[in-house]
């Protein structure tokens, strides 16, 4: 059972973790930055920063400088010895990992793209990324996992995706963890891109954000209050089963007119194809928007999306729409319509513009965001270890 109360030592982690996010995240770079945003003392920032250089997790990029113009704060930095993670990203038919530092740059990547035969095929090919990104002989200390959905966040499993392969209620947190005794933070690939956006990409100014991604399936992650949502069972938020005509044809779900039918990659890719008489991928057709008949699909596919936009929005009130995956290739002039669309139709802040941009990983927000799915876990103070050592509470 989830600890509701925070003992002394808990908001040790807490107020440490939120010192490391406000440095690696790049919002603060000095102590007197650091204390106006947390709003703890100088001295209890002073001991934090001085246990983070201790433990080669920070260091002074600048020493202070005096001139004429004023003081320069001295300059603080992530170290390079600072402990690193790594991200896995399971797709339908593709994986990928990611050895990240602190700061979210890339020190090594490696990916393999097949159809999986089954769940051991599978999880040979997580394992062999993974163990390739740890004989790079990097300090590792936690491994964040995305993962295509519907998943149980609380199991750390995957439960039972449609179009894959029949895989279903695969343990994948139980089965890293055993394999590679390290903390392994568990969730669906959507809820952790926008976790990413929200820490590192276009979403860093905001509180509130819709992430939607257009690929095979329609997904979407979801942040209220700064927070990301699950349920009390730990499942994420689904879009692409949001229903936008109770008419339509019926899906594999069960349910008629989902979204998800109407505006996924493969099932656009396969009217374009109609409509022009040519094989081009998606990327390609989105180079050619101009065409009469290339438009003429994407408007169809822009004019629902935007409809199950707007019945998100009105139950959220989100202050930013992100779009990933597939509408990563479209041009900018249908992210404004979408734009134009969605605030033209909203019910609730009608004087209040809410902006639609693409993800700022722009294909790679899952990835990342599982690498920042175990950043996030030492910035929520949830990772222990040496890196939690004495320092005093917040004042
Ligand atoms: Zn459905």
């Amino acid at each position: 059972m989830k600890k509701l109360g925070k003992n002394r030592d808990d908001q040790k982690r807490s107020n440490w973790g939120l010192v490391l996010r406000l440095l690696a995240t790049g919002r603060c770079s000095s102590r007197i930055d650091l204390a106006k945003a947390t709003g703890l003392t100088k001295a209890t920032i002073t001991q934090i920063v001085g246990d983070m250089i201790s433990q080669g997790i920070v260091e002074e990029a600048e020493k202070e400088v005096r001139s004429e113009i004023g003081r320069h704060p001295t300059k603080l930095v992530i170290s390079g010895r600072a402990p690193k993670v790594i991200g896995v990203l399971i797709d339908r038919a593709y994986c990928a990992a990611v050895l990240c530092d602190l700061n979210m740059n890339v020190l090594s990547r490696s990916e393999v793209r097949k159809e999986w035969s089954d769940k051991e095929d599978l999880m040979d090919n997580v394992f062999r990324l993974v163990d390739d990104l740890l004989e790079t002989k990097q300090c590792v200390i936690a491994i964040g996992v995305a993962s295509v959905g519907p998943v149980n966040t609380g199991e750390g499993m995957i439960v039972n995706p449609f179009y894959f392969h029949d895989i279903h209620d695969l343990p994948v947190k139980r089965l890293l963890e055993e394999r590679y005794s390290l903390p392994v933070f568990f969730d669906h690939d959507n809820q952790c891109a926008v976790l990413a956006e929200s820490l590192y990409g276009n979403g860093k100014n905001y509180q509130d954000m819709l992430l939607v991604s257009v690929a095979r399936g329609v997904g979407c992650g979801i942040i209220v209050q700064g927070h990301r949502i699950h349920s009390a069972y730990g499942y994420a938020p689904e879009i692409g089963h949001v229903s936008i005509d109770h008419m339509g044809e019926k899906c594999s779900c069960g349910n008629r007119g989902c979204l998800e039918m109407y505006t996924n990659s493969d099932t656009i890719l396969k009217k374009l194809r109609l409509a022009t008489g040519e094989k081009l991928d998606y990327a390609g057709f989105m180079a050619r928007s101009e065409e009469k008949a290339v438009d003429g699909v994407m408007q169809e596919c822009i004019g629902n999306l935007v409809i199950g936009l707007i019945s998100v929005m009105n139950i959220l009130n989100t202050q930013l729409i992100l779009l990933g995956g597939d509408c990563c290739a479209w041009p900018d002039r249908y992210i404004r319509q979408i734009e134009e669309e969605v605030n033209r139709l909203k019910f609730g802040n009608k004087n209040i513009r809410i902006p639609v941009r693409k993800t700022f990983f722009l294909y790679d927000s899952q990835l990342f965001g599982a690498a920042c799915h175990a950043v996030n876990a030492m910035f929520n103070g949830e990772l222990s270890g040496p890196v939690m050592r004495e320092t005093p509470v917040g004042a």
